[in-house]
């Protein structure tokens, strides 16, 4: 039951030169008025009012009160933002004294919760704000604002509308056979209409990946024969020494994980073992590592002295069964190239490797602006909701083309529309629910 009024502090739990405390809910502004030097009873909303927070006529602080009335508020309830000057101490002790005067302290994620339960914000909204608050890097908060935008959910909308139309003309073509307004879909108007609702939902999907990829980063792998070259590599990117680099072959023994800001993305570097059979334990552990780090990574960088006359049969086989995502890195070309195969030449040691960079965004196809394209999702749910609405189309598409009735086909077809439905948030269970707003920090 909303009635209860919560407060929270909205900003964080640390010393900083101001702090937000927010107050939501029928009592917020009267709880407020009980504690400050001016009466808010009847002032406007969107309005700020300087004065003191006082307990039993003792001022505890200078602040700011904002007030937003309902329904003109980010909760639709009303809301009171108090700021107050920093200091874990001070803003604690307003916190404690909003409670005793009947504020509730708020559960993770609640305003943000309200906001949804009063129709202010949609599911995907939701998800929106949560990526905001975990956003790590510029792209990923500029990813983050536009998914706060209603294109994509209108979007949404409008297909979930569209497929409703290709059902229920269906339904009624097979249920009422003789009535004569309804226009009969044949099966080349359903595939038709299926086959373009599949060809923007696969290119919202694609934009999603890219959008993932902002967001997540991606993983590249250093590998190689020991002495290659690899954690001075490493080193050469993150400019400074995190890998240890020694000329005793086997000294990296570990997985290392960096990031690395590539073109506003963060590249998470695996930098692996040397792979080579070994007797020695620990170093074989490394290696095992490193080969599952190949399978987790979306590039491998296979790190090659490019001095020595050819490759070794590890190497060719490594690129063998990696084409798709192994560069080759000729490195130590400072010594001059004897190998006669094709990658980009660098030399770790002397920071020259701008080449190794360029290849890696146009590799990773990280020259990317999502701002001139905005139909994308940017969660993870809702991609692998896509992704399951996609193939109930394919089934449908694929029945259709085998001359299946169409009361069968439309069982696929209700079944993309089902996860639409959930994309949108319109069949969420309580328990994922609340499961959705607890990952929100207090106070948001
Ligand atoms: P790893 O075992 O693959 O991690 O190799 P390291 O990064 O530890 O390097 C092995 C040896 O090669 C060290 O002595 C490095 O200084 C040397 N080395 C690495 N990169 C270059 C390079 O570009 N040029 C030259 N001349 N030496 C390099």
């Amino acid at each position: 039951m909303i009635n209860d009024t919560i407060v929270a502090m909205a900003t964080p739990n640390m010393m900083s030169s101001i702090c937000v405390i927010r107050l939501s809910g029928d009592q917020a502004i009267n709880i407020v008025n009980e504690v400050f030097t001016k009466d808010l009873s009847r002032v406007e909303s969107h309005t700020i009012h300087y004065g003191y927070i006082k307990e039993n006529d003792e001022k505890i602080d200078e602040v700011l009160v904002s007030v937003f009335r309902g329904p003109r508020s980010f909760t639709v309830e009303d809301v009171v933002e108090v700021s107050c000057h920093g200091g874990v101490i001070v803003s604690r002790k307003i916190l404690n004294i909003l409670l005793t005067h009947g504020a509730r302290l708020a559960n993770p994620g609640e305003f943000t919760q309200r906001a949804y339960l009063n129709g202010r914000i949609d599911m995907l909204e939701v998800e929106a704000i949560n990526d905001l608050l975990q956003a790590n890097n510029e792209k990923a908060v500029e990813l983050a604002m536009s998914g706060l935008t209603r294109e994509t959910t209108s979007l949404i909308n409008q297909f979930k509308e569209s497929l409703l139309e290709v059902i229920a003309t269906i339904e009624v073509n097979i249920d009422y056979p003789e009535y004569d307004d309804v226009k009969v879909l044949s099966n080349q108007d359903v595939k038709d209409a299926l086959l373009k609702f599949k060809q923007e939902i696969e290119h919202i999907i694609r934009n999603s990946k890219t959008s993932n990829i902002i967001k997540h980063g991606v993983k590249v792998a250093i590998v190689g024969l020991p002495n290659a070259g690899k954690s001075s590599l490493l080193n050469a990117f993150l400019e400074k020494d995190k890998a240890i680099v020694t000329d005793i072959a086997g000294t990296t023994r570990d997985v290392l994980e960096a990031e690395y800001l590539l073109n506003g993305i963060n590249v998470i570097f695996l930098d692996t073992a040397g792979i080579r059979e070994t007797d020695d334990v620990v170093e074989a552990i490394g290696i095992e590592r490193a080969h599952s780090s190949i399978e987790e990574a979306d590039l491998v960088l296979l790190v090659v002295d490019a001095s020595k006359d050819k490759l070794d049969d590890f190497e060719e086989e490594l690129i063998n069964n990696n084409k798709d995502k192994v560069i080759i890195v000729l490195n130590k070309v400072d010594l001059g190239k004897n190998i006669s195969v094709d990658g980009i030449e660098i030399s770790a040691l002397n920071n020259d490797i701008s080449l190794l960079k360029n290849e890696m965004i146009d590799r990773l196809d990280l020259d990317i602006s999502l701002k001139s394209d905005s139909l994308f999702l940017s969660n993870q749910r809702h991609l692998s909701l896509l992704n399951k609405i996609n193939l109930s189309l394919d089934k449908a598409l694929e029945a259709i083309e085998m001359q299946i009735p169409s009361d069968l086909v439309v069982s696929d077809i209700e079944e993309a529309y089902e996860y639409l439905q959930e994309l949108l948030g319109n069949q969420y269970q309580d328990s994922l629910l609340d499961e959705m707003f607890s990952r929100f920090c207090l106070g948001k």
